[in-house]
């Protein structure tokens, strides 16, 4: 689509990346109608203000197809087997995301457009982004992590700010509905169960995810200890001499990036022909030097260095990056105790990452499991567990799975889900810690049924930690 003037586009769903869609499409000149499943104070009180644009609103029916749409913009949460979809298939609509909207609209205002490095994975993805963002910027591009945090991806695009690159995080969702995207180069961090109830299953997850590769310029960076990830970048049509480059904890092999006596290594995109190597940076650049972590930043290095970027930036970028709130971040020591948030563990992937960063742990767990099994993740972190301190909704699930595996572990079975929970939780898991342990704010459950988000309750964490210290 290159003219949008009188163009009869519905916009799936208000939101995030609902209105300003709306607005820029209407910008545009195209006839823009909202569609919107609720009909609540706040999508009234947004509506209202889409009207007087002159945006057509429709709340309360997120799935008729509004007459004469030649194209829907939906929101990436909405589901494909939803009714407006199977209409809007049934009519030959084509249906993008806000990914795809924006992948289209780059170079609108007659630019060249910036190419993208783009991340996904289960987990990992903001983290990795903002170390790419990093490394780019002390190579002394002009760039952005793009994304969940930081700037958005219309912004990005069609914003006045320049940039030479993006470094652009997906989700899943995303992905599914952004069927031309081409990037520069990029990479699958890992693929672990998550979003299934969503894709319907692991293969169709896992297609999704394989997307970013597609049309991929340069490099398609893949996770040596996930075969998964490979296996996609083999399934993808790329551009003629675009490499397939590894990353893995271990020494890598040729075409790979790895660890080499506590060095991170490139053996794809060496400098010096002469060389077979190339030193990037030390393990203890990286922060915190977790092993989920060094691989995320290996990744970064991978996209990085098939952008064109000097080994010694890597190095710099690395060193100036600081880890967001809430991922595996060091709240305080009280009587030789350390207390770590990594709220942000919200799947049992991610939460096993962090346990095994540590080695004689009291973990604070629990919240809404969101279908997960929690047997594999406690049966491998049994050995580092001290104790166990669960709350939430479904802390049933995990109790059962330590009484399973981890029967000597002693466990406190918080039967809160209020709020102030978080403090007694703290008090217990002091009451289990010795000098020297860590405890662990791992909780491998979304969080909705106590706190607003994860930000909430990795700070009710915090909270709670500072009043220990204190008393
Ligand atoms: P995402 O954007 O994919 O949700 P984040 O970078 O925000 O990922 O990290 C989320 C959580 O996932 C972290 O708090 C940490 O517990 C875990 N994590 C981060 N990187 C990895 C990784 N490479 N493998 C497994 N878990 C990870």
């Amino acid at each position: 689509v290159t003219d949008w003037q009188g163009k009869n586009v519905t916009v799936a769903g208000l939101g995030v990346s609902g209105i300003p869609a709306a607005k820029v499409l209407h910008g545009l000149g195209a006839h823009v109608t909202v569609v919107n499943d609720g009909d609540d104070e706040r999508a009234r009180a947004q509506a209202a203000e889409l009207r007087t644009l002159g945006v057509t609103v429709r709340l309360g029916d997120g799935d008729t197809l509004p007459e004469g749409t030649e194209l829907i913009v939906t929101t990436p949460g909405w589901k494909p087997d939803k009714p407006l979809f199977l209409a809007a298939d049934r009519a030959g609509v084509p249906v993008w995301g806000d990914v795809e909207l924006a992948w289209r609209l780059r170079g609108l205002d007659g630019r060249e457009p910036a190419p993208w490095l783009a991340v996904t994975g289960t987990n990992g993805k903001t983290t990795t982004v903002q170390m790419l963002a990093s490394i780019l910027t002390a190579a002394g591009l002009r760039t952005a992590a793009v994304g969940n945090i930081g700037v958005s991806l219309l912004d990005a695009v069609l914003g006045e700010e320049r940039y030479d690159v993006l470094a652009v995080e997906l989700s899943s969702y995303q992905l599914h509905w952004a069927p031309s995207l081409r990037a520069h180069s990029a990479a699958v961090l890992n693929l672990a169960p998550d979003h299934l109830d969503w894709h319907g299953s692991m293969a169709a997850y896992a297609a999704d995810k394989g997307r970013i590769y597609e049309g991929n310029q340069v490099a398609c960076v893949y996770n040596a200890a996930d075969p998964a990830t490979e296996d996609l970048v083999r399934a993808a049509d790329v551009e003629e001499g675009c490499r397939a480059v590894g990353f893995t904890l271990g020494t890598p092999a040729p075409s790979q990036l790895g660890v080499v006596e506590g060095i991170l290594v490139d053996r794809a995109f060496v400098e010096n022909r002469h060389k077979n190597a190339q030193e990037l940076a030390e393990v203890s650049d990286v922060r915190p030097p977790a092993p989920h972590n060094i691989a995320n930043a290996l990744a970064a290095a991978a996209l990085a260095r098939a952008f064109g970027v000097p080994a010694t930036a890597v190095r710099d970028g690395l060193r100036a990056f600081t880890p967001d709130a809430h991922r595996i971040a060091h709240v305080a020591d009280v009587d030789g105790v350390a207390y770590i948030d990594d709220s942000k563990a919200t799947n049992t992937h991610a939460a096993e990452a962090s346990l095994g960063a540590y080695e004689s742990i009291v973990w604070i767990a629990g919240g809404l499991a969101k279908g997960a099994d929690f047997d594999e993740l406690v049966a491998r972190s049994a050995k580092r567990l001290r104790g166990a301190v669960l709350i939430g909704a479904d802390r049933a699930l995990i109790r059962e799975a330590l009484a399973r595996h981890a029967p000597e572990v002693p466990v406190v079975d918080l039967d809160r889900t209020d709020t102030g929970a978080m403090l007694q939780a703290v008090r217990e898991a002091r009451r289990l810690a010795a000098a020297g342990d860590t405890v662990l704010l791992a909780p491998a459950c979304a969080s909705m049924d106590m706190f607003t988000n994860y930000n909430q309750r990795g700070d009710a964490f915090a909270e709670a930690v500072r009043e220990l210290g204190t008393r």
